[in-house]
């Protein structure tokens, strides 16, 4: 729309007005563009303007967006004596607007002319162009030319609402960009940039950044809807926003349920005096929701550095850091939030160093395995044993390690196959030397992890190794885990009755560590049940010997061997022989033992 006069300078301009939308239709607000005529007019002046021909645009209330006379710009023409009223310009754009008309006119210099107008698309405009009448008289080329340039005016004035129309949709997505449409807030890649400016700008000051998301937000889209989902990210917003002004903070949402907020401190132990606020309001905005609510907080802190910016840690960086530290925190703690902290970035290094060098460790042989005892409740003897791997590393800044700081790494990247395998072998090999040597041998189970996903890829690998040793099945159990190959229960089966084809025995490893379902263990033909060790936990034990007693039940009645492990004391051990347990692994009766240690165990216990 247009012109109109800028507020700003004074200057003639024109309008371009686009509403902007949100996913749902609803209108969020209008995007206004605007186009100084001086420098439109430069543009369609240089183009087409030609000896005495005049090129105009007249845009609303007849007021000239184009006029070769640029003090015309922005205002109407009105003629000085009201009679010759059709010459003023508002008048042409009525009688323009009707369709391409040529009409006798007299030009703002004075000059009788010929006046040619065309409306243009999709607007209240006129174009025309005004050519002197002797030479509009003359020659039929005249006229040839004049419509030519009709033609020409008419594709600039496109071209020139194309130009702005890309500009315009050019700021439409770079405005998305930066706020989020649901809640308002910044865009991630917005707050990075903000959060960057200010930490290049104040090297000498300590800011904290804060990731922050919903535990389980995917089941609240299930549970809610995901209208119902997004009303929760609102209102996180709408609570989150004002808190973080209080610390003076930027805030953002993320991907999905993740909200960031950055904010300067004065000392980590006043802002987390004043962070403890935040975590207070959003808890009680969320008091009265039918499902509970938590937000889980990670913290990290940008070092002061003394000297400049550089060196210090970068805004991804320290997301990196608060979402780590936001990822320790375990579900069953009632903490809110958790701060990185340097034994944190020694995890991290450790973890890294451990993926540098497990592969050279594999082809060097440096993964080893222990056994731990199985032992029966009714005879006190020993039944099996499970074998446990360790990895003494020729890295002297790793040493030896244990499973709990090298499998999840292992996991993550899926060398954890290679290694089950090569334990698979080593066991297998043991169990060849023992026999050959006439040692007494007991089965021993053997874990597969959650990373093979393939029910016969990995029953056809593990025969091939197995069948090299020439063993009788029985001698060998596979532990597998209840949420393994992809949670699939016609995967377990399949893998369960496979194994069984092929004479080993199957146990369930963990039960009861995640959402175990009775299903399950009902469609599933597993031998063992091996109980999770967190049902042993001494805070937990008062209450949960009732669950135990309902636990082994369950295992006798579907006709399952039940066994707990995590066994440290002599109550323990107690308690489950009363309630008819069949065995048990635990440090009362062994730690996991190195071969020769295994070895001597099984001769004197067997
Ligand atoms: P898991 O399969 O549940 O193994 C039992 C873990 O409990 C072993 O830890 C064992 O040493 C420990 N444990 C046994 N008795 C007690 C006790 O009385 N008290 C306590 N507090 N702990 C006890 P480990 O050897 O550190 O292994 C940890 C986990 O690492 C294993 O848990 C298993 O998930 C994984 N893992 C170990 N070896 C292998 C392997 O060869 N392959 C795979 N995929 N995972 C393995
Ligand atoms: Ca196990
Ligand atoms: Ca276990």
């Amino acid at each position: 729309m247009g012109p109109v006069f800028s507020s700003f300078d004074a200057e003639p301009i024109i309008l371009f007005l686009k509403s902007v939308k949100d996913d749902f239709g609803a209108t969020r607000g209008i995007l206004v563009g605007t186009v100084k005529l001086s420098e439109l007019q430069t543009l369609i002046g240089n183009l087409i303007t030609k000896g005495s021909d005049r090129f105009f645009v007249i845009g609303d209330e007849g007021r000239f967006i184009s006029h070769i006379d640029k003090s015309f710009l922005g205002i109407a023409y009105v003629p000085d004596r009201r009679k010759f009223v059709e010459l003023s310009s508002l008048h042409v754009l009525k009688k323009g607007l009707e369709g391409h008309t040529v009409f006798d006119s007299i030009s703002t210099e004075g000059r009788p002319v010929n006046v040619y107008v065309s409306p243009i698309k999709n607007t209240n405009w006129l174009c025309g162009i005004s050519i002197e009448k002797q030479k509009a008289y003359s020659p039929y080329f005249s006229l040839q030319q004049n419509l030519l340039f009709m033609i020409i005016v008419t594709a600039i004035m496109v071209i020139a609402f194309t130009f702005c129309s890309i500009k315009l949709l050019n700021y439409i997505k770079m405005r998305e960009s930066f706020f989020d449409p649901l809640t308002g807030l910044w865009t991630r890649p917005k707050f990075e940039r903000e959060a960057t400016a200010l930490l290049e700008k104040n090297p000498h000051k300590e800011f904290a950044l804060i990731e922050m998301d919903i535990p389980g937000f995917k089941f609240l889209n299930q549970a809610l809807g995901i209208e119902g989902a997004n009303e929760v990210l609102i209102k996180c917003a709408d609570v989150v926003l004002p808190t973080c002004k209080t610390l003076n903070a930027i805030c953002a949402r993320g991907y999905a349920d993740h909200f960031y907020a950055f904010a300067e401190v004065s000392t980590e132990l006043k802002f987390l005096v004043a962070f403890n606020n935040i975590v207070f309001n959003v808890e009680k905005a969320f008091d009265d929701s039918e499902i509970p609510i938590h937000l889980k907080y990670g913290i990290s802190f940008s070092s002061r550095d003394e000297l400049s910016y550089a060196g210090s840690k970068s805004v991804i960086e320290l997301i990196g850091e608060a979402s780590y530290a936001k990822a320790t925190i375990k579900h069953s703690h009632h903490d809110r939030y958790m701060v990185f902290s340097e034994k944190m970035q020694e995890t991290i290094e450790k973890q890294q160093r451990i993926e540098r060098y497990m592969e050279k460790a594999l082809q060097q042989g440096e993964f080893f395995v222990v056994y731990q005892p199985k032992i029966s409740l009714s005879t006190d003897k020993i039944i099996g044993a499970e074998a446990l791997v360790r990895w003494n590393s020729s890295n002297p800044k790793l040493g030896f390690l244990s499973p709990v700081d090298f499998v999840p790494v292992f996991e993550k990247s899926g060398f954890i196959i290679q290694v089950d395998f090569a334990v698979y072998e080593m066991v297998f090999k043991f169990l060849r030397e023992q026999i050959d040597l006439g040692n007494p041998v007991v089965p021993i189970s053997v874990n597969m992890s959650r990373n093979h996903v393939n029910a016969d890829q990995f029953v056809r690998e593990f025969i091939s190794r197995f069948e090299k040793y020439n063993l009788p099945p029985e001698l060998i159990e596979i532990e597998i885990l209840e949420r393994s190959l992809d949670n699939d229960l016609g995967n377990l089966i399949s893998i369960t009755e496979k194994l069984h084809e092929h004479g080993f025995s199957v146990a369930m490893d963990d039960f009861g560590s995640g959402q175990s379902s009775l299903n399950m263990l009902n469609e599933v033909p597993i031998d063992v049940l091996k109980f999770d060790q967190n049902f042993l936990r001494k805070d937990l034990i008062d209450g949960k010997q009732k669950m135990i007693n309902i636990l082994i039940d369950l295992g006798k009645q579907l006709n399952k061997k039940t066994l707990f492990e995590g066994v440290e004391t002599k109550e323990q051990r107690d308690m489950l022989k009363e309630l008819n347990c069949d065995c048990v692994q635990g440090y009362f009766y062994s730690k996991p033992l190195a071969k020769n240690d295994f070895v001597e165990f099984v001769r004197v216990h067997v």
